[in-house]
């Protein structure tokens, strides 16, 4: 048993929110049912894992640490495909980072094909199988529709002989690819068409990324997967909505193989507002470059959202708080920004960044002087200590803190108007210049030497506080601003290319502190009054970092639009 499953299994008990799961668990572990609970994350190694696989993880591996049981990492490898090393190394990535361990039990369905083609063996000795001829079209012909019953294969009633001689034939690579099936024998008239002699095997003539050239004939998911469970002897088998349909076939085939049979438990899937979620429309994306990878920063993937400054305890958060329900529904993408910034207010440290920048000039301040100011590193935490932050006669604000003729509930920077700029002073506005169309290149401010750090002794008031940079000092970092990648809340309702965001990308260059200059990948900041930033782990270098945001401080988007 690894270390992390054994560990706070008290804490987890009380901490995690009680759901049907659980309460279906509880019942088992009463009633004798199982002795120990044992539960697997199964992840098809054909993709990055996302956000919907986060869920699963933290359900799975947190009943795991809940019962003091384990969770198996489990890759269901039934499909061989050439790029599967790359999604296996980044699930086990993944997987980590999230803060999960499943310690020794790392295991694929492809380590179980011998055993797997000896339970077809007994189905078939036991009349419950048989080579099929017809091709994937007539079977389909054959399989009826929910409405109307299917009928027998002209082959269904081969002699287990004969079925046993055809099986090992295919297994030997005899046949070729689409030619035979081996199929299940049960019931062409069900009203499940999951029961309607389901194929259990397909001649495929592919090497596998584990098991090399060794087989010719794959088993399909549907034959792999409960067996799977079985043999690694998973109490419950938690798995999405989709398969309820597939449960009585799962309890068929280990009925019939007469081994452990785990308790198929469906849930929900996660779905995300103006968020995609399937494999092969997030892989269509990256194919088309209309992303730089599966860990672009806008990606719902795992190695996007670690690469956007996510952090795991925010998505683990966001997992526990969403639940586990019966019924699918989709989960405003708010929410998991809400429990982003909850995380990320901890640890981010303030600093100043002008994104939009004006120039100021602060007439009466002395021309060659720079002041160190002394800043709050994180008023969350202190810790986190102080620094200080250059200040001179011509600085930078935001442009969208100035307005020329400004109602009177603006706060912020107009002409005649005094404001706090943050660790430093107060200001007031004297003169504006602009260029020859009119367009505002410059301000023109006082500051009162008697506000220093950015209070007065008289007690005078100013509502708005600025945000600045020196400009002398300024290091100018590339920074990323993110916007959702489709322009439609739920993308997956027509074609996604339909609804392709063009603007969900847009690359600035910010006027920041100087300090930022050595900001290390892996750093956590808050731009003070903008939002969350992370220094980009791929493209930084070292003294030039790039920046990508997060977050926003709170929801303009939901503001502007809601
Ligand atoms: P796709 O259909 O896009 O290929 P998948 O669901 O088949 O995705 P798997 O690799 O089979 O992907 O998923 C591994 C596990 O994660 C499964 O148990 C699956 O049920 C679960 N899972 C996948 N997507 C979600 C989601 N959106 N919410 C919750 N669990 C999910
Ligand atoms: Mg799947």
């Amino acid at each position: 048993m690894s270390k992390m499953n054994e560990k706070n299994t008290t804490n987890e008990e009380t901490k995690s929110p009680s759901n049907f799961i659980r309460t279906f668990i509880e019942e088992d572990l009463k009633a004798g049912q199982y002795k120990k609970v044992h539960t697997r994350f199964p992840p098809e190694p054909n993709g990055y894992l996302h956000i919907g696989h986060a869920k699963s993880i933290c359900l799975n591996f947190g009943l795991a640490e809940s019962y003091n049981a384990v969770c198996n990492l489990r890759f269901d490898d039934t499909n061989p495909s050439k790029e599967e090393d790359e999604y296996v190394r980044s699930i086990k990535e993944d997987v980590k980072w999230l803060g999960f361990d499943w310690g020794e039990t790392e295991f694929y369905a492809s380590d179980y094909f011998d055993q797997l083609h000896a339970y077809a063996i007994q189905l078939i000795k036991a009349g419950k199988a048989y080579v099929e001829d017809l091709n994937a079209e007539e079977i389909r012909e054959y399989r009826g529709t929910l409405t109307k019953p299917g009928k027998n294969s002209p082959y269904r009633d081969r002699s287990v002989e004969e079925n046993l001689e055809l099986f090992e034939k295919m297994t030997r690579g005899e046949f070729d690819e689409g030619s035979k099936v081996l199929r299940a024998k049960i019931d062409m008239s069900s009203p499940n068409l999951n029961m309607r002699d389901p194929v259990m095997y397909r001649i495929l003539k592919v090497h596998h990324h584990r098991t090399g050239d060794k087989w010719k004939i794959y088993p399909m998911y549907d034959w792999a997967h409960g067996q799977s469970d079985s043999i690694e002897g998973i109490s419950h088998s938690i798995c999405t909505l989709e398969f309820e349909d597939h449960r009585p076939l799962y309890n068929w085939f280990v009925e019939q193989l007469g081994i452990h049979h785990p308790r198929q438990i469906e849930f929900a899937r996660l779905n995300l507002s103006y968020t995609v979620m399937s494999k092969r429309k997030l892989l269509k994306l990256v194919q088309d470059k209309f992303v730089t990878g599966w860990d672009d920063p806008r990606m719902p993937t795992i190695a996007g959202l670690r690469r956007r400054g996510y952090t795991p305890e925010a998505i683990r958060n966001f997992s526990d708080g969403v639940g586990v329900a019966k019924a699918n529904s989709l989960v405003d993408i708010a929410q998991l920004y809400a429990s982003l910034r909850e995380d990320l207010n901890k640890r981010a440290l303030r600093v100043m960044a002008v994104l939009d920048p004006i120039k100021v000039v602060i007439e009466n301040y002395p021309e060659g002087q720079t002041e160190e100011l002394e800043a709050v590193n994180n008023p969350e935490d202190e810790s986190a200590g102080k620094r200080t932050v250059p200040f001179s006669r011509e600085i930078y604000i935001e442009r969208n803190d100035f307005m020329e003729d400004a109602p009177r509930k603006y706060f912020r920077l107009a002409p005649g108007k005094e404001v706090r700029l943050k660790h430093a002073y107060y200001i007031t506005c004297t003169d504006v210049i602009k260029d020859e169309n009119g367009k505002i290149i410059e301000l023109r401010c006082s500051y009162d030497p008697a506000t220093r750090g950015g209070w007065s002794d008289d007690g005078r008031k100013v509502k708005g506080t600025l945000h600045w940079v020196s400009i002398e000092h300024a290091y100018n970092a590339e920074v990323r601003l993110y916007d959702h990648l489709f322009t439609e809340p739920e993308p997956d309702k027509g074609e996604i290319e339909e609804c392709l965001n063009p603007d969900s990308l847009k690359v600035i260059t910010a006027k920041t502190e100087p300090s930022l200059k050595d900001a290390q990948a892996g750093m956590y900041f808050q731009f003070l009054r903008q939002g969350y930033f992370f220094v980009d782990s791929v493209d930084s270098k070292p003294g030039a970092p790039i920046f990508n945001k997060t977050v926003g401080l709170r929801d303009s988007w939901a503001k502007k639009n809601g």
